[in-house]
């Protein structure tokens, strides 16, 4: 099936911490947006060679939050795409498709379901929020994050408040590097060192994990699962990572040298 593409308009971009941007977009045309909390969007550009590229990200939105879509975009160094989306400002658009994916949460009732994120790998999660709190009424729900230094613990208050209120929603979060500024009193590491804590709610044929973030945390994390018996359908993953880059179709071709941003044109004020 052909992808269909539209544009979205950055309607608020936000610091969430130093390299991180939460930035909502409304497509152009579409009354809603709809989607299940999972998905992601892509964006797509063209790189220095004027070959159309595109990246991934998950929607980080709770549904009916915002008219659009946001994203959280942790900016790369040397990254095209989020040096690109960490450049927009109010009122540009940028060439997007979407939503697909299927890193959603089961409609099903195991007796835990533990979530594990590493920093920008939190954005499907806050999505699911509201699922999330109705799955609690039958299942224990733990959500593990892992970050390097403090501040990038995203949407630490909202987890701090479900973990306060709902009384099956546990949040645990864990920094490996934790600076004198970061003031940071909670536990230091990497999110494995939850799995003892963990133990006895990781139970082949009653617990589901969901792993989001970088491909070696994601690794690193299923092989933990699978080492206490969880099955591949027990263990649902989204890694983060690039594809490769395309090679132009056909050297030959005039090649469009010039590198042209995605932004298309800026909104009249
Ligand atoms: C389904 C899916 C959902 C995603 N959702 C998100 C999301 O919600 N938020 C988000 O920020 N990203 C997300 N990503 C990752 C995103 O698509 C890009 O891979 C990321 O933004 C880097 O792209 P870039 O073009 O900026 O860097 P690139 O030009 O692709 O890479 C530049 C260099 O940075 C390295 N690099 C790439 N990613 C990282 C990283 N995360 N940390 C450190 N170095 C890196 C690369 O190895 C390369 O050397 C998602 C990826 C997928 C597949």
């Amino acid at each position: 099936m052909a992808r269909t593409y539209f544009q979205s308009v950055v309607v608020q971009t936000r610091d969430l911490c130093s390299n991180v941007k939460h930035i909502t977009f409304a497509p152009e045309g579409e009354e809603g947006f709809d989607y299940i909390p999972g998905q992601f969007v892509m964006i797509h550009f063209q790189n220095e060679e004027g070959v159309e590229i595109n990246r991934s990200y998950s929607i980080s939105a709770v549904p009916g939050e915002v008219g659009g879509f946001s994203l959280c975009v942790k900016r790369v160094d040397f990254g095209k795409g989020s040096t690109l989306l960490h450049g927009l400002r109010v009122g540009d658009e940028i060439k997007t498709s979407g939503p697909f994916g299927r890193f959603t949460l089961r409609d099903e009732s195991p007796d835990d379901i533990i979530l594990v994120a590493t920093g920008t790998g939190i954005a499907p999660f806050r999505s699911m929020r509201d699922q999330i709190i109705k799955a609690s009424a039958h299942s224990r729900v733990w959500m593990l994050m892992g970050v390097r230094h403090g501040d990038e613990l995203l949407y630490h208050d909202e987890w701090q408040d479900l973990d306060a209120f709902c009384p099956n929603i546990h949040y645990r979060a864990i920094v490996s590097q934790p600076r004198p500024e970061d003031n940071w009193g909670g536990p230091v590491g990497y999110v494995t060192a939850f799995m003892d804590e963990l133990a006895d709610h990781i139970v082949p044929g009653r617990t589901t994990a969901y792993l989001c973030g970088v491909p070696p945390m994601i690794d690193a994390m299923r092989d933990v699962f699978v080492e206490r018996g969880l099955n591949r359908r027990e263990i649902r993953t989204e890694k983060f990572a690039s594809p490769p880059d395309p090679k132009k179709a056909d050297e030959a071709a005039p090649a469009a040298v010039e590198f042209k941003p995605a932004i298309i044109k800026k909104k009249k004020p």
